[in-house]
């Protein structure tokens, strides 16, 4: 398969899925109830198409989709946000179009607990719905407990805005550009990676790029710090490794630095201490070269600081309890021919789910229409589809004009009883960032984005 058809295959959606597309037409559901928690890339994705597949097969289901925001802002993308090339407004989707073409029911709610038992989830508005299938798609949450954070004159929460993850887009987003906008040319920027794994694993080098391009533009003699808490870069190796060092020369990249705490005064934010949990030494990420003097306290202006993450917390409360059905008291245990949990009737996908593939948008896309393919079989008495494929395509930006690529399959694989990489594997753009790449990106996402929420 060359890259053009495979591409092509991803914006529609159809990679290793065309043949899970249900054919049920003889079967009837009987006014099936699906609550969908998280409209996000995930869940808005598997509630459209519950609600899609259905009518086609002329089932008959009433399909709610619940998020505690009106509208949903992309994270994919937002790190031009923080260069300044784009806005969050154009990265913001709102629900009418899936209601009024798919007739889903949106309800604008938080999540507030969840009674799987009786089977009905309760609303912060009060309300309470009940369900036959509930879909959880919550994405994730910031986990703060390994990291001190300590600012003079502020409260925690205060101290934690000031060093911004600006990994939900979102306020922080814009906080975090704003930083950068208010820095003074030479002063340092230190972004932080967190143990793997965590949502968008090209993202955190990708953002380190755009930001050292931009400084490089607008703030001379400004570097960019990575202080990564895994043993090397996490996706994309050779090209991150490359644009490091060659097309970037104002990143310093430091391995195995876990960061144990923040600290700084509110009176002269510009120099805030981060302290890790055991020196480091700077790596070359191409040769792997490391220096011979350790360090364990950077100083810089702007901290981005990302920290550990785990699945959204509608997820643990309403697994807790049940054996093994949270792995690593972060991520849910699914079953991922249907994506369903321990807790029976209750299916998780997205970024809060215990999988190789990786947290990502498009996969989180793709495991929305397994589930609902999943769901609506097993709603009609038969069994899932034995071998789903998924497949992610990341586009990464290095400059504000190049981008690089990379592209996994992942199959079902019966023995193993989990998603494993398939052939042709993972791949990254071997031809390195180009201009051709940079305008694709804006293609495959449009793509994507309307594959979600239209
Ligand atoms: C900077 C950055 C760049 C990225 N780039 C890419 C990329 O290029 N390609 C890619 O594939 N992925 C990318 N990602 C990753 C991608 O954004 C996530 O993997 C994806 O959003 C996960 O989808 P999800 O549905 O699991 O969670 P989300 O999209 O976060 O959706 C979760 C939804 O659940 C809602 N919610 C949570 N709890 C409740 C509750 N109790 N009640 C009601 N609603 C609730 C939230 O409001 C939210 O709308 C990037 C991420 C970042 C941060």
């Amino acid at each position: 398969m060359d890259r053009r058809t495979f591409f092509g295959m991803l914006a529609a959606g159809t990679a290793g899925l065309s043949a899970t597309a249900p054919e049920l037409g003889a079967q009837t559901v009987s006014a099936k109830k699906f609550v969908v928690v998280g409209g996000g890339m995930a869940g808005a994705t598997c509630a459209k198409y519950l609600a899609m597949w259905a009518k086609r097969s002329g089932m008959t289901v009433d399909v709610t989709l619940v998020d505690e925001n009106a509208r949903y802002v992309s994270c994919i993308m937002s790190n031009k946000v923080v260069t300044g090339e784009r806005t969050l407004a154009s990265l913001t989707y709102g629900y009418d179009t899936l209601s009024s073409k798919f007739g889903l029911r949106f309800v604008n709610a938080g999540v507030t607990s969840v009674d799987a038992v009786n089977k009905t989830v309760a609303l912060s508005t009060s309300e309470t719905l009940s369900y036959d299938r509930l879909i959880l798609a919550p994405g994730i949450q910031f986990d703060y407990s390994t990291v001190s954070i300590t600012a003079t004159g502020l409260t925690d929460e205060q101290a934690r805005d000031a060093v911004p993850h600006a990994w939900k887009a979102g306020p922080q987003t814009d906080t975090l550009r704003n930083q950068l906008v208010a820095l003074t040319a030479g002063e340092h920027v230190i972004v932080t990676v967190p143990k793997s794994p965590y949502r968008c694993p090209p993202g955190p080098y990708e953002r380190v790029c755009v930001i050292a391009d931009w400084l490089k533009k607008n703030k001379a003699g400004s570097r960019v710090i990575v202080l990564d808490a895994n043993a090397g870069i996490q996706a994309e190796k050779v090209n991150f490794g490359n644009a490091f060092t060659t097309v970037h020369a104002n990143i310093d990249y430091f391995p195995n630095a876990a960061v144990a705490s923040v600290s700084f005064d509110a009176a002269s934010p510009s120099v805030k201490t981060v302290t890790l949990v055991a020196p480091a030494a700077q790596v070359n990420p191409v040769t792997n070269v490391a220096s011979v003097t350790t360090q364990s306290s950077f100083t810089a202006a702007v901290v981005n600081l990302l920290p550990q993450m785990k699945g959204g917390q509608i997820m643990l409360d309403t697994l807790a309890g049940v054996e093994g059905a949270i792995v690593g008291g972060r991520w849910a245990k699914v079953n991922e021919l249907s994506y369903e949990t321990l807790v029976p009737g209750v299916h998780v996908i997205g970024d809060s789910i215990a999988s190789k593939q990786p947290k990502a948008g498009h996969i989180g896309n793709q495991q929305g229409k397994v589930c609902a393919d999943a769901i609506l079989r097993l709603e009609s008495g038969l069994q899932p589809y034995p071998a789903p494929v998924t497949n992610s395509a990341c586009y990464t930006p290095i400059t504000s004009s190049t981008a690089t690529w990379l592209t996994a399959i992942f199959a079902y694989n019966a023995v193993a009883g989990e998603m494993q990489v398939a052939p042709p594997g993972v791949i990254e753009a071997p031809e390195g960032p180009t201009s051709q790449a940079y305008s694709e990106m804006g293609e495959w996402f449009g793509e994507l984005m309307a594959d979600t929420f239209a």
